[in-house]
This record gives structure tokens, C-alpha cells and sequence, in this order.
């Protein structure tokens, strides 16, 4: 029997590649492209500009499919979490975050991670595994189309687009699962799938390097690093990753990229832990990193309030350490921005990728996902994260 192809994983090349493959002409594949990414197309028979012969090719060969979604909330501020079935057990989140003037989907990379940050509750799941290309690419196909669904905007290019940015900040570190994440972001550019400019996608690293280096001169998108400490000795506490990365050599490689990013600074992403990294001496220490006099790192910080969660031993610096915080940075000359703390009451925040399972229509098999995965993270996967103010 045929294995069906999931079309979500090509790319535009591939995608001609592979109409090639079925005798069909490179044009049938830009055709393919627009029905799939820009009117969300998963029905081969909507698409009626391609041949019947063609049409009937396909829906042998191939199909169009998102991760299924196991749970979809939406919560007070208008935030949006989906909970998607990657499969063997493993879920990943997809989370959007309307503002007035943009909407922003945080999307995915791999299942699970294996960088293990402390204050990071996906790292505590450990790694599962790399996200495909149609699972990483899937999560901006079904939101975007569920967001227009939902308020009847209509699919196909001339329909408000509801995401016009894209964050790679949510589970899993993108740069270990290098090809699909490239191959995504590549899909997200194209004028013929979803047309973002490389200003409005990020790609958020803790520091990977010789793949910052890849990045730059295979899709320099924005760039956002998660740098949360001030020195080597606390960093390799935090971020385990810095004992191979040190900040000496993560800050070249920054400098680096900035020569081919769309964007002029990096943003460095600071996750303020109580009595861990928010005293003014370690504001102080951060200015002297990326204000080396030598080689400076044009940057401006966001600092993250951490949200707490089971087993973490960490707390939330309080808002007057953050402003304080903030406010030595700024004196500097660093634009610094403090981030609202969106989703709380759906654990969509920064750091609580690590969900709650609910199907409201379909309890047995809520109840099963749940137990499955309690089984696998811990009996605390799935509580809502209390937030102290
Ligand atoms: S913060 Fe990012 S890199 Fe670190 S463990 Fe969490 S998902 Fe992985």
C-alpha cells in the first residue's frame, strides 16, 4: 500500500518536486501552495483549479493535516491555547495573543526539551521529540484559519489575515531540530503560503551557537535570546546549555547574526527570579556584557516575570524589584520592556507550556489523555498555575 504524503511537510521546492513526480507541471505546485496555505484547503475537491485527474492523483497519494486538537481555550484577555496530539502520548501548545494592532502566534518546535532550563516547566518534561515540518508549519495552518472561522472572516488572500506575527517560543529549543524549523519558517515567508515578513517571525535560542551562525545565512529572521543570567556561574545554573555556549561566545555569536538579521538588535528575554538574577548588581553586570566597549551587542531586554510552577523552587521577583531592575537598564540606554503576563487563567503564560488537557465533548478520552499523560510528566501536569500578583 501507497504511504500517503502529508503536503503540509513540503516546501515550495518540494512541493514542485513532487508534482514532477506525478507528471504534473512546477505551476501545479504554486497552484497547491495557495489552496493550502492561503484558503486552508484540506479537500482536494475544493480545489478547483486543478484538474479532476489531478485532484483524484492527489486524494490517493496525499493528504492535508494539522496535529489533532485535544483541547482549545480561550481565555479572559482573549488569549488562545491549543493543546495539539503530536502523537505516542506527546502534546504540544500553540498559543495566540491578540493585541490592538497585531496578532501573534507562539508556535512550537519540538515535543518536550532537552536544554532543561530551571525555570522552565517544558524542560522539565525532558525531550520526546523533533516536530516535523507539517507539525511545526500545521500550528499556523489550523490557527489561522480556526481564528478567521470563528469570526467569519472568509480564507483566501483577500480575507484579514488574524496572524501577522510568529514567535518560536514555545516548546522546545528550534535550533536542535534545525531543518524542519528553517523549512517552516521558509513556508511562513513565501509570498504564496503566508507571505509574514522576516521581521514579524522570531526565532527565540538559549544560545545554540554554531546554529545562530546557520541561521543567519540560511533564513535570518528576528531574533530573540533567552539570556536570564549576567555571568557564566549563574547561567550554567539556569540555562545548562551556557557551560558549552559561554556568554563571551553567545555575545559574538549575536554580533554575528546582527550582520544579517532583518531586524537591528537582538532581543535578550530576562526571566526575573526572586533573589536569583534581579538585584541592580546583576542589571549592572548585563550592561557591561552587551555594552563592551569593544564590541557592543545593540540589543533592548523584555523582562519576563516568571509564573511559578510545581517542583520549580523558584519565585517571581516582585513588580517594584522588576521596575527597579528595568529602571538601571534604561539608565544604561537599553530599551527595556517588561512583559504582560498573558493567559494566566489558561496557563498560556511563559513557561507553563506544559498544559491541561480538556475536551469538553469527549470525557472519556480527556479523562484517558489526562491519566496517559499524568503518567508521563509527573501527577502535577495539567493544574492550573496559581499567579501571586
Ligand atoms: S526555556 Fe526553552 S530551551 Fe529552555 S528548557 Fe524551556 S523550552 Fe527548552
Amino acid at each position: 500500500m501507497t504511504q500517503l504524503t502529508n503536503l503540509l511537510d513540503k516546501d515550495p521546492a518540494q512541493l514542485v518536486a513532487y508534482c514532477a513526480e506525478l507528471g504534473e507541471k512546477p505551476f501545479r505546485a504554486k497552484q497547491l501552495l495557495r489552496w493550502i496555505h492561503q484558503f486552508g484547503a484540506s479537500d482536494f475537491d475544493a480545489m478547483t483549479d486543478l484538474a479532476k485527474s489531478l485532484r483524484d492523483k492527489l486524494a490517493s497519494r496525499a493528504f492535508i493535516a494539522a496535529p489533532a486538537v485535544i483541547s482549545d481555550h480561550t481565555s479572559s484577555d482573549g488569549t488562545r491555547k491549543w493543546l495539539l496530539d503530536v502523537g505516542h502520548g506527546d502534546a504540544v501548545e500553540t498559543v495566540f495573543i491578540p493585541e490592538e494592532n497585531r496578532g501573534t502566534l507562539c508556535i512550537s518546535t519540538q515535543a518536550g526539551c532537552a536544554v532543561n532550563c530551571r525555570f522552565c516547566s517544558t524542560g522539565k518534561q525532558g525531550f520526546s521529540r523533533n516536530l516535523t515540518v507539517g507539525e511545526i508549519i500545521g500550528q499556523l495552518w489550523m490557527a489561522e484559519f480556526a481564528l478567521r472561522q470563528a469570526k467569519g472572516i472568509e480564507p483566501g488572500p483577500k480575507g484579514e489575515r488574524q496572524i501577522t506575527n510568529v514567535v518560536m517560543m514555545g516548546m522546545g529549543e528550534p535550533l536542535l531540530n534545525f531543518e524542519p524549523t528553517v523549512t517552516a519558517l521558509k513556508l511562513m515567508l513565501d509570498d504564496n503560503a503566508y507571505g509574514l515578513s522576516r521581521r514579524r517571525v522570531t526565532l527565540s535560542t538559549s544560545g545554540v551557537v554554531p546554529m545562530m551562525d546557520r541561521l543567519s545565512q540560511e533564513c535570518a529572521v528576528a531574533l530573540a535570546v533567552s539570556v536570564h543570567a549576567s555571568n557564566d556561574a549563574l547561567r550554567d545554573s539556569l540555562v545548562p546549555l551556557n557551560k558549552k555556549y559561554p556568554l563571551r561566545e553567545l555575545m559574538a555569536a549575536c554580533r554575528r547574526y546582527l550582520e544579517f538579521a532583518p531586524r537591528d538588535f537582538v532581543t535578550f528575554e530576562y526571566c526575573m527570579l526572586d533573589g536569583v538574577n534581579d538585584s541592580d548588581q546583576h542589571a549592572r553586570e548585563l550592561i557591561a556584557l552587551v555594552q563592551d566597549g569593544e564590541a557592543p551587542v545593540p540589543c533592548k531586554f523584555n523582562l519576563i516575570p516568571f509564573n511559578p510552577f510545581p517542583e520549580s523552587g523558584l519565585k517571581r521577583s516582585n513588580n517594584v524589584r522588576i521596575k527597579a531592575f528595568a529602571k538601571v537598564l534604561m539608565d544604561a540606554g537599553i530599551v527595556t520592556t517588561i512583559r504582560k503576563t498573558r493567559g494566566d487563567d489558561i496557563d498560556a503564560a511563559c513557561g507553563q507550556l506544559a498544559g491541561e488537557v480538556q475536551d469538553r465533548t469527549r470525557v472519556q478520552e480527556r479523562m484517558q489523555k489526562m491519566a496517559e499523560y499524568q503518567q508521563k510528566y509527573g501527577r502535577d501536569f495539567g493544574r492550573i498555575v496559581e499567579i501571586s500578583s
